[in-house]
């Protein structure tokens, strides 16, 4: 439970604070599960982004944020007043980012499944369509050019490459192999590319790729952008911007080992350097970077249970609330609100839920906790609330967050 290297995370005489805010005072009468989020903790992640990129010579970055990491309106808002534009996997996506006032020309279409409907909501967003559909199969190259044909329009496209890396992530969230389903194989690529003139409704205008997401080391990056940079020098078409991905892994657990920001941009740097590439634009597409540190789940005990050695807290919050360290056994913080002083004992923090995968964490060592006190689920600010269900008929959790001004939004 040691939080000491934690941006936004600090205990003060035994409550927890979420950047200078008491979580016990600010949320004692909202009612449990429910999510909370620190404004200031996702401004000072994108600023770090933004800021890190210029700092390296990258010209004019892009931060397309990925909204499926959590598309919390209030969040994306606050995102676009920044200047960031969005990565968008889905048409409820994009209407989510149109809502935010996300201007079109700062919208990446990723996905695999891409279907006519979307295509055509992504091409009638604005006159120019959005910034780029980024395209996975020629399959999907072929429709998005019919579709842009009956709609009289062009639509402007980055290939996505598979750059056949093998990234140290869960198997899960890996997704620059050979055999996965996303991306396009050079190969292919470069067929497509000698029947360029066929493209009538079509404007090439990137290159792009994504190799995975909780990136720790940056070997697979290095590989795959240097099989993306020999891609854009092969092609002999002026090309707009290259866009680099997202998956910058985050620190859930102190004893974490991590590449850091100024490595990640510095090696992008190094590599289009190393390439002689000239590119006016490098768009980024971090998705958990901007905003895992910026969420607690809050969740009370419902009781705690013995049974033979094993010490059993329950919580009110469950697997469909949060669902990483059940889908993926990942570890997340488990931090009482209010700390007792006393001696910590071994714990298993789990839900309500019917299944036995349904566990927040596994032999926690943690102070004494009893029916109604609260606890905080550390780090849950992506793919919490985004990959929350109704499972078991319970109710969608809810999202509050904490301003600037220290006030609480719905
Ligand atoms: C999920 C995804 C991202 C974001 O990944 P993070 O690991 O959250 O940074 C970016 N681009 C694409 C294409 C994705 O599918």
């Amino acid at each position: 439970m040691n939080i000491t290297n934690h941006q936004s995370l600090s205990y003060k005489r035994n409550k927890l604070f979420l950047d200078n805010h008491c979580i016990n005072s600010i949320t004692k009468h909202i009612k449990t599960p429910f999510y909370l989020y620190s404004v200031k903790a996702l401004e000072s992640n994108y600023l770090n982004f933004y800021n890190e990129a210029l700092e390296n010579q990258i010209k004019d970055p892009l931060i397309c944020y990925a909204l499926k990491a959590n598309s919390n309106i209030h969040l994306l808002r606050r995102l676009k007043r920044m200047g960031a534009g969005a990565d968008i996997v889905s048409g409820g996506e994009l209407k989510q980012a149109l809502k935010a006032k996300i201007s079109p020309q700062k919208i990446v279409f990723s996905g695999v499944g891409k279907s006519e409907e979307e295509i055509k909501l992504a091409l009638n967003c604005h006159k120019n369509g959005i910034y780029s559909f980024n395209v996975e199969s020629i399959e999907e190259l072929e429709m998005i050019g019919d579709v842009a044909k009956t709609l009289k329009k062009k639509a402007r496209v980055a290939l996505r490459l598979n750059p056949q890396v093998n990234v140290k992530t869960h198997k899960h969230i890996s997704t620059g192999g050979r055999s996965h389903k996303f991306g396009i194989l050079k190969d292919d690529i470069e067929k497509a590319l000698r029947r360029k003139k066929l493209w009538t409704h079509i404007d090439l205008v990137g290159m792009s790729m994504h190799i995975g997401s909780q990136l720790t080391c940056l070997k697979a990056t290095e590989k795959a952008l240097n099989e993306l940079s020999k891609i854009c020098l092969n092609i002999n078409h002026d090309l707009e911007f290259l866009d680099v991905g997202g998956g910058l892994g985050v620190p859930y657990s102190e004893d974490q080992t991590l590449c850091s920001l100024q490595e990640y941009m510095s090696l992008i740097k190094k590599v289009l350097n190393k390439h002689f590439i000239e590119i006016p634009r490098v768009v980024f597409e971090p998705g958990r970077y901007i905003v895992a540190n910026c969420g607690l789940l809050v969740t009370e005990v419902i009781r705690t249970k013995q049974s033979a050695h094993n010490k059993f807290i329950i919580v009110d919050g469950g697997m469909n609330d949060f669902v990483r360290s059940s889908l993926y056994g990942a570890y997340h913080h488990v931090l009482p609100i209010s700390k007792r002083n006393g001696k910590l004992s071994s714990c298993h923090v789990v839900g309500p839920i019917c299944e036995t995968a349904d566990s927040f964490a596994s032999d926690r060592e943690l102070p004494l906790l009893k029916s109604k006190d609260r606890i905080c689920i550390g780090d849950v600010g992506a793919y919490g609330h985004t990959m929350s269900s109704t499972y078991n008929m319970r109710e969608k959790v809810k999202e509050y967050i904490i301003g600037l001004d220290g006030k609480l939004v719905k």
